[in-house]
């Protein structure tokens, strides 16, 4: 297994850019999530570090051995593309064993790795089986086994459970991060969902138009989103963003929104007046009657334990997450304050 590292990766298609100065270290056995919009180059990102892409710019390192240009085939990385590829007319234990054949590997070898394959994936009992009659989470397993059997340094996946429905991708999320973690390989996953990404990421770098906006772990990201973007794209429901307009004083703890006084952690830097958004996860918004900051609610969405009360104010609607057994109802006159902890501030850019 080994580390990878990007420094300053760049790639043009002639005048149009689609990943811009990418620099980025995945820790050796880290499991690394790029997430991002369709389109934000994230599969061009991985292609480069697959060998299979060009860069126009930039260095990538495996394992501490500048790899820049060498094919992909030399590189020793498995590139999952989607795991429902399968080769039909082969049996389950073929279709593992398939890479090792390629590389002309001997028999007693291949058997032995491809047992040992199956173990991990807990499909021994398929191997003699054909493909055509398997349970698609099967399958997917099989197409994984495909991967593992060649022992590479590092796996890329590229939106590998995109096509599976809700609840069979629910399962593989869970499947393959425990089987990250028996494996410890270093894995470069992509997903354009969150929801993806934050269930299995050590770290994760968030993209947007060819950019990594914020590098960090799921829960950095999510408490201290770095950008606008990042704020809206990440958390479900999405943080509220608030537009004000306001001058700050250097290390003021509160700002003024509407009539009230919005307590803050602490302001870094002071501004002259400007627009600005406040941006607020709804599980840091509380109903309070003392609170001048006004609303009316306009509906409750139940989620079991908690609800999310959406409440009309003066700056915009205003979601809230509160225990379900809190009685609201429409049209119901409300006051709102927000936990200092969970507020954040951003340039409306
Ligand atoms: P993502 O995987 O995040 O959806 P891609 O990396 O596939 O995004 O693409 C990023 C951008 O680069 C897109 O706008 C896409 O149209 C463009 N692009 C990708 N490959 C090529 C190519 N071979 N030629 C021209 N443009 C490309
Ligand atoms: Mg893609």
């Amino acid at each position: 297994m080994a580390e990878i590292r990007v420094e300053h990766l760049r790639k043009a298609f002639e005048s149009f850019v689609a990943v811009e100065d990418s620099t980025f270290t995945v820790a050796d056995g880290e499991f690394f999530v790029m997430l991002g919009p369709s389109g934000c180059g994230k599969t061009t990102t991985l292609r480069m570090i697959a060998g299979l892409e060009l860069p126009t710019s930039g260095t990538i390192l495996l394992g501490g051995e500048d790899v820049t240009f060498k094919r992909a085939r030399e590189r020793d990385i498995a590139f999952v593309f989607q795991l429902f590829a399968l080769y039909p007319h082969m049996n389950v234990r073929a279709n593992i064993a398939f890479p090792l054949k390629c590389e002309g590997l001997p028999g007693a070898e291949i058997g032995a790795r491809v047992e040992e394959a199956a173990r991990i994936l807990r499909i021994s009992h398929l191997l003699d089986r054909s493909v055509s009659g398997l349970s698609s989470g099967d399958r997917q397993r099989v197409a994984l086994g495909r991967s593992i059997v060649r022992k590479p340094l590092a796996f890329l996946m590229d939106e590998p459970l995109g096509a599976l429905d809700t609840e069979l991708r629910e399962a593989m999320i869970h499947e393959l991060r425990a089987l990250h973690d028996r494996l410890g390989a270093t894995t470069v996953y992509v997903t354009h969902d969150q929801l993806e990404a934050m269930a299995m990421a050590d770290k994760i770098a968030v993209m947007n138009r060819g950019i990594i906006e914020q590098f960090g772990a799921p829960r950095d990201i999510y408490d201290r989103p770095a950008s606008l973007f990042v704020a809206d794209f990440i958390g479900q429901p999405s943080m509220n963003l608030i537009d004000f307009r306001a001058s700050l004083a250097p290390g003021a703890s509160e700002l003024a929104l509407g009539g009230a006084r919005v307590a803050m952690p602490e302001l870094r830097m002071g501004c002259p007046e400007r627009d600005l958004v406040l941006g607020v996860r709804p599980e840091g918004v509380r109903l309070d009657d003392a609170s001048p900051l006004r609303g009316e609610v306009f509906g409750a969405e139940y989620l079991g334990t908690t609800q999310i009360v959406t409440v009309t104010t003066a700056h915009g609607a205003v979601r809230a997450r509160l225990p379900a057994s809190l009685k609201v109802n429409a049209g119901e006159p409300v006051g709102l304050s927000f936990r200092p902890e969970k507020l954040s501030i951003f340039d409306r850019a």
